[in-house]
This record gives C-alpha cells, sequence and structure tokens, in this order.
C-alpha cells in the first residue's frame, strides 16, 4: 500500500500531469468517441484483493478511463454551460482532499465553517445582492432550489408538514401551488415532486417572444388558483434559462409575489455570474423582494464543481426546516455559530469554500469581471456574424454568452409542408440534427441544442476559463464548413 513517500513523489508526478494535461489539452478531442459499455467492459467485474501498486492503476487511468473522458476544460467545449475549474480552485481542491474535514458542524472545523460564512458574504457583494441576504454553499443549483420550496413549505404551513406530513395538512382540498415559466430548468419539476407538492401542481408559465416569463400570464394563473381553492406558496424566476439565458423579470413578478404573499426565489444557476458586471445588474432589479436566490460559481465563475451559492433573506427559517438536534451533535458553541448541516439536506459537508476562496482571491474582482466581459463580448460579436449570413439565423436573444442558432440552407426555404410553423420546412431540424452530429464527431467543438418554440436549434456557449477570441472564430469556421458538407 503506499506510504507517505510515494504519496510526497506521486503527488509531484501527478501535479506535472495536470499541468501538462492543461497544456495539451486541446490535443484531446472535446467528447471522446465511445460507445456504451466500452469502458465498463475494460473493468474488472471485482475489486482486487491484494494491492495493486500505483503505476499500474494510473496506467488504467491513462489507457481505460482518459480515452472515455468529456473534456470540459477543452476551450472547444460550448456546450450546455460550462462546468470550469481554474488553477487556483485545482489547487485549493487538492487541499481540501487533503485536509479530509467533514465540515457538518462548526466544531468539527472551525475555520471551515468560518471562511464560508466570509466568502459568501464576499460573493454577495460582488454580486450585488442586499445586505439582507446571508449566503450558504450548497452542491447544486438543483438542492438550493429544493431547499427554497421546502422552507417555502413549512413557513406557509407554519412548520405543521414538517410535523405532521403532507397528507395530515389540508394539501389534498386546497393543494399549493408552485409557478415557473415553461422555459425554467427540471430541477423546479424535480424539487416539487421531492417536496410531495405533486407535479400537477407546478403551472409553467408561458413565456414572451424573448423566452422570458409574461408576468400578467403569471398572474391569471394566480387567481384562477385562488378562485378555485388552491393556494399559490411559491414562484421560481429564472435569471437566465437553460435553453436560451432568458431572464425573467424579476421586479414585475416579484411585485406579483408580494401582492399575493407568495414566495419568490430566483434560480440564477448560469446567469448569476454575469451579475459581477454592474452593467448586467438590470437582470437583478427587483431581487430585494425575493426570498431566495442561487447561482452556480462552479459554472461560470471559475470554482470546480461543486460548488452552488444559496442566499436566503431569512436563516431562521432555512435553519428551522431542516435542523434535527440528536443528542451526538448537541455542542457548547451551539447558537453562537453556523452549524450549516443544518442549512441544507445532507448532514456531511465538504470544505467547498476554499476553492472559492481561492479563486476570489487569485482572480480578483477585476479579473473575474474581465473574463465574463470578454466571453459577453465575443458571444455578441458571433451573433451578428450569425446573423449577417443569409444561410444562418440566430434564434433569441444574446443577454450574455450563449447563442442559439440555426442554419437555414437556401434549398429548404422553397419546400413548405406540414410543420408546426406554415413558412418552414419540417427538414430545418433534421438538418440542424445532422448538423450538430458531424460537428461533434469533428472532436475540435462540442455543442447541444434545445428547441424553442418547437424550432430545433444548436446552442453555443462561450465561456470555458481558457477560451480565447480565437477558440470562438474557429469554432464557427468549424460551423460554417460543417454546414456546407452537409448540405446536399
Ligand atoms: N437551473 C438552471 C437555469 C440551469 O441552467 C441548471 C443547469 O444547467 C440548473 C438549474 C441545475 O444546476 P445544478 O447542476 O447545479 O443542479
Amino acid at each position: 500500500m503506499m506510504d507517505l513517500e510515494e504519496f510526497r513523489k506521486r503527488g509531484h508526478e501527478l501535479v506535472d500531469w495536470m499541468a501538462d494535461y492543461f497544456s495539451t489539452i486541446e490535443s484531446h478531442p472535446v467528447k471522446p468517441d465511445v460507445r456504451p459499455g466500452e469502458i465498463i467492459a475494460q473493468l474488472p467485474p471485482s475489486p482486487p484483493e491484494t494491492s495493486e501498486c500505483f503505476d499500474v492503476i494510473f496506467s488504467d487511468f491513462q489507457n481505460v478511463i482518459m480515452p472515455g473522458v468529456t473534456h470540459w476544460q477543452h476551450p472547444g467545449f460550448m456546450a450546455y454551460f460550462n462546468a470550469n475549474n481554474s488553477f487556483p480552485s485545482v489547487l485549493a481542491e487538492m487541499l481540501t482532499a487533503t485536509i479530509g474535514a467533514q465540515c457538518m458542524i462548526w466544531q468539527t472545523s472551525p475555520a471551515a465553517a468560518e471562511l464560508e460564512e466570509r466568502v459568501m458574504e464576499w460573493t454577495r457583494e460582488l454580486i450585488g445582492l442586499p445586505d439582507n441576504f446571508t449566503g450558504v454553499i450548497q452542491d447544486t443549483a438543483s438542492t438550493a432550489t429544493l431547499c427554497s420550496l421546502l422552507t417555502a413549505r413549512e413557513t406557509f404551513s407554519e412548520w405543521n408538514i414538517n410535523e405532521h406530513g403532507v397528507s395530515a395538512s389540508d394539501a389534498s382540498d386546497h393543494p399549493l401551488i408552485v409557478y415557473c415559466s415553461s422555459e425554467a430548468h427540471s430541477s423546479i419539476e424535480k424539487a416539487v415532486k421531492i417536496a410531495g407538492l405533486g407535479r400537477e401542481h407546478l403551472r409553467k408559465i408561458p413565456v414572451d417572444h424573448e423566452y422570458a416569463l409574461i408576468p400578467e400570464q403569471l398572474e391569471t394563473a394566480i387567481l384562477q388558483d385562488i378562485a378555485t381553492g388552491n393556494r399559490p406558496l411559491a414562484v421560481i424566476a429564472a435569471m437566465g434559462t437553460t435553453g436560451s439565458s432568458a431572464v425573467d423579470p424579476i421586479d414585475e413578478i416579484g411585485t406579483i409575489c408580494q401582492r399575493h404573499g407568495i414566495w419568490l426565489h430566483v434560480d440564477a444557476a448560469y446567469a448569476g455570474t454575469g451579475l459581477v458586471l454592474p452593467e448586467l445588474r438590470w437582470m437583478s432589479k427587483g431581487i430585494e423582494k425575493a426570498d431566495s436566490f442561487v447561482f452556480n460559481p462552479h459554472k461560470w465563475m471559475f470554482t470546480n464543481f461543486d460548488c452552488s451559492a444559496y442566499f436566503v433573506k431569512d436563516p431562521e427559517a432555512l435553519i428551522r426546516t431542516f435542523e434535527i438536534l440528536p443528542e451526538y451533535l448537541k455542542t457548547r458553541e451551539r447558537g453562537e455559530v453556523n452549524d450549516y448541516r443544518d442549512w441544507g439536506v445532507p448532514l456531511g459537508r465538504r470544505f467547498r469554500a476554499l476553492k472559492l476562496w481561492f479563486v476570489l482571491r487569485s482572480f480578483g474582482s477585476d479579473g473575474i469581471r474581465a473574463k465574463v466581459r470578454d466571453h459577453i463580448e465575443w458571444a455578441r460579436e458571433l451573433a451578428e456574424e450569425i446573423d449577417s449570413q443569409d444561410d444562418f439565423e440566430v434564434l433569441a436573444p444574446v443577454p450574455l454568452a450563449l447563442i442559439c442558432f440555426r442554419y437555414v440552407p437556401p434549398t429548404l426555404l422553397h419546400d413548405q409542408n406540414g410543420s408546426s410553423h406554415p413558412n418552414e420546412p419540417i427538414e430545418l431540424n433534421e438538418v440542424n440534427a445532422r448538423l450538430l452530429e458531424a460537428i461533434n464527431s469533428t472532436g475540435k467543438l462540442y455543442l447541444t441544442h434545445t428547441k424553442l418554440d418547437d424550432r430545433y436549434c444548436i446552442r453555443i456557449n462561450i465561456g470555458q476559463t481558457n477560451v480565447e477570441r480565437r477558440h470562438v472564430e474557429d469554432a464557427w469556421e468549424l460551423v460554417r464548413k460543417t454546414a456546407r458538407e452537409i448540405t446536399p
């Protein structure tokens, strides 16, 4: 088994490997060309009975695992939203693993609890949230949204559902209703299911031509529910939808929520990082009306997964929703300090604040702003370029650094048949699906798709930590070249 001396030696070697990986990352295909089952077939069905030497393990890592890895830190990774790392973040993660602290309560690592408190205050200031929000790090935005809905449910029921269960409350006669836009992330539906509210009680409100929730439609739905004896519980507004990064009008939604006494949570998983830029603060206008807000530094703020910043107006309500106090967790300091196990679902917690602290200090606020600003500028340049072409079009506004576009080969434009858009041939969707597949199979670029109004569009997201303008130019060149190649 590995001893301390070998650990030291291998550690140095691995850091060299890591630096080499970063310096040669562009030589890897962004997305591996593997078939389902190909990797697992190379892994023995049972664990080894005796110790294996590190050379053998590491060689399998290189020969079996690496060929099946998707390279999220490749500058050609323009799929989904990025899940970025950065050098300081990776180094901090090594320290976190080395310290190996389980930070469930203050006493199990006082520095972790106090650093988390301070780093969340820094983050709040960096993105311009009001001072009366308190932050806590969650693993993901999905978890934060679940925490928010559970807190909403408990506040509404005055902690009766926690005590007596959903069935014991009058929820069956007068269901609690949750609202979000038809473009909102699937994690909301998941949270509604887990919270015992029932998926049929989630109202997906229509969006406008920019894919943002229509406030009037929200209010109409709320009034209809009230009229039928249902009880509006919460609205989840999207600041940056997953499909097209559309920004719901938080201010107007907040006013409606206040009028009807409804909880407001804002899901800014991707776009929240954009708030580092004063010129993007229009997105958070009215945020003071929200009860909670989440964004993911593990997306666009160069802090490796997982690190989701969850901010609440009323930490007492959050804690009261989640706290459990078995004898073995009672400590002398309780009440004086933050025991973060009470601020979310899991008991055990990783020391995530460390990597965010390293990132915030190493980049500086200016460094973060500069990168985010570059990404947005390059995305807007590219969007203009795409829109200026006869055979391409941009299908949604580009408030941040995500472009939804499609290829419109002139040959197809004359052909009109049974598409849901009367003037559009249905083949457009198929052509763009083929184009996406062909682009991704080059290994140079990885893009994903969505559908907006039933139109298949290709998403290109400029946000990788080390992406440069040249990568964006190369990506566009590849899209155009591939489009020409697949056109009959
Ligand atoms: N909300 C939005 C708007 C997202 O785009 C995403 C993921 O892309 C999520 C939530 C889910 O994030 P997580 O993986 O942190 O749960």
